[in-house]
Parts: structure tokens; C-alpha cells; sequence
């Protein structure tokens, strides 16, 4: 199936491993070029250079802390130099928190607000402008299943992520009128490095090993009784950036493995 994709500009935040990369590797193999940021550097490039050489594709890996607004305007000014706009903005770029809400301080709802929300706005400021020149395009930002159904031990993860949410339907709102459609993904459980660094600390205080562990979270959570890969992740990324979704505007998918406990 032609997904009509090809020579279309991608900017994935947290593109350098996981969910990110997943999204950017099965973006290239459509023969998408692809930007791509994360703070640490070699890492980032290595994985720009990793798409170049699979799939004969443009690819910059830049150094970029998506909680600072210096640090966007370059990353940004990298993009237009390179590939002079982009068709595709993938608000990926988050990790987890552990905290109590009565324990953690201004700084740390701070913190996280920069990372889940401000990013993702300060971002498609930036590109919206691009897309605005070519006539359309696609953001999809990923968000999480915690953004409605709540993990115990991450209040500020789970807010933020909500708000993260909300900030997509308020845009895709604003922008559907110049041919830009926003959604958002919640996903569940993705096999991701975050998952075996959280396995690797947790499961010593269980007395289990990190395959035990991350096996008793799958088969206690998701009624598909195992992690998805985040390959599997990918693909419904893919779908939602083709044309072949055009009528996919404003919505949040989830792709949980059948985690959420209740109909949407
Ligand atoms: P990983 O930790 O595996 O990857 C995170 C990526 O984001 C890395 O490229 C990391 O690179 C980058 N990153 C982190 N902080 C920043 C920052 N401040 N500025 C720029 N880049 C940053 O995470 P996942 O792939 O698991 O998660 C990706 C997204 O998916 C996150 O938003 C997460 O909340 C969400 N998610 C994940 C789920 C899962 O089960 N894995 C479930 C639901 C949602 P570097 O460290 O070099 O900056």
C-alpha cells in the first residue's frame, strides 16, 4: 500500500531510542526524511546516521533539551537549514516521575509542565509556520493511558500527560483550517529503554529478576498479558501521518493492549 509519505520532512522529539526512534525508523522505510532531537548528542546522531544508511533517507540528529525555548529555536533553525520546513511534528519527547503530591516541590510540576506541555507548544509554534507554507501537515503528540486512568505512583506524569491531551484538542481546533491535523497517542505498556531502566531498580526491591518483573506488570495490566514493542507502536503512528487518515482530526487513540478499564 502506498502510504504517500515519501519526501515528506519528519521532527521527532526523543527520536534518539524507544518510541521515538520506533516512530522515525518506520517514517524513513516510507522514505520520509527525519529530524530528530534528544540531549544526548552522540546518541542522537548515531541514530540520524542509523536512518541514513537503511533507508537512503536525509536524517540530522541535533542536541536539544526540549524543556529549554534556546535550545527549540535552534534545533528549529537546524531543520530549516537542512530540509527548509517539514510536513510532520511528533511531540514524543517525556519520561515517567515518582512522587507524592503532599512531597514534591514547585520546581518538580515545573519541570514536568516544560517537559510534557511547553515543549510540545513552544514546538508546533515553530513548525506550524512550515506547514502553513506547504499547505498542510500532521502532529501527533504522545501523551499516555496515565492521562486518564492514573498510575499510583506518578501524579505529576499523569497531570501533565491530561494536559498534554487537552493541549491537542484545543490545537487541532485551531489549525484544522489550514489543512494541519493534530492528534494525540496514548499508548500503554511499549517495551522501551525506560521500562528496563524502571525494571532494573524495581525488581531488585522485589527480590525478581527485570523479565520477571516487567512479565508480572504486563499479565496484572493489560488484558493482552504482555508488552507491545514499540515497532507495533509505530506503525499506527505511520497510519495517522498518511493521507490515508484524513479524516482522523482532534481525536486521542489509545493503543494499550486493552489496559484502559472503561470504554472512552
Ligand atoms: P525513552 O526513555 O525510551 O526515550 C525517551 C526519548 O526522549 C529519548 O530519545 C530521550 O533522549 C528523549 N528525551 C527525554 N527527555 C528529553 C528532553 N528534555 N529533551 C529532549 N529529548 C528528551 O522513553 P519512551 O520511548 O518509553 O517514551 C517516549 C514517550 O512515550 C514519552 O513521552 C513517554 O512518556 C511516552 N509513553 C511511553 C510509554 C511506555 O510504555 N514506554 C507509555 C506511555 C507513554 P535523551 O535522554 O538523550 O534526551
Amino acid at each position: 500500500m502506498d502510504l504517500g509519505l515519501s519526501g515528506k520532512v519528519a521532527v521527532i522529539t526523543g527520536g534518539s531510542i524507544g518510541i521515538g526512534f520506533a516512530v522515525a525508523e518506520a517514517l524513513a522505510r516510507e522514505g520520509v526524511h527525519c529530524a530528530l532531537c534528544a540531549r544526548n548528542e552522540e546518541r542522537v546522531k548515531k541514530a540520524a546516521k542509523t536512518l541514513e544508511e537503511r533507508y537512503s533517507v536525509r536524517a540530522i540528529g541535533v542536541r536539544a533539551d526540549v524543556t529549554r525555548p534556546e535550545d527549540i529555536d535552534a534545533f528549529v533553525e537546524e531543520i530549516r537549514k537542512t530540509f527548509g520546513g517539514a510536513d510532520i511534528l511528533i511531540n514524543n519527547a517525556g519520561t515517567g516521575s515518582a512522587e507524592k503530591i503532599m512531597d514534591a516541590p514547585d520546581e518538580r510540576w515545573q519541570y514536568y509542565w516544560g517537559l510534557h506541555v511547553m515543549a510540545a507548544v513552544r514546538m508546533s509554534r515553530k513548525i506550524i509556520p512550515f506547514m502553513i507554507e506547504r499547505g498542510g501537515g500532521v502532529i501527533i503528540n504522545t501523551a499516555s493511558i496515565c492521562a486518564r486512568q492514573p498510575l499510583d505512583y506518578e501524579p505529576i506524569y499523569n497531570v501533565t500527560k491530561a494536559a498534554l491531551v487537552m493541549f491537542s484538542k484545543c490545537l487541532a481546533n485551531e489549525v484544522i483550517k489550514y489543512n494541519i491535523r493534530v492528534n494525540c497517542v496514548n499508548p500503554g505498556l511499549i517495551r522501551t529503554p525506560d521500562w528496563d531502566k524502571t525494571a532494573q531498580i524495581v525488581s531488585r526491591e522485589k527480590g525478581m529478576t527485570p523479565e520477571e518483573y516487567l512479565d508480572r506488570i504486563a499479565k496484572d495490566n493489560a488484558p493482552i498479558g504482555r508488552f507491545a514493542t514499540p515497532e507495533e507502536l509505530a506503525h499506527f503512528y505511520v497510519f495517522l501521518c498518511s493521507p490515508l487518515a484524513s479524516y482522523c482530526v482532534g481525536s486521542t487513540y489509545y493503543v494499550d493492549g486493552g489496559w484502559l478499564k472503561c470504554t472512552i
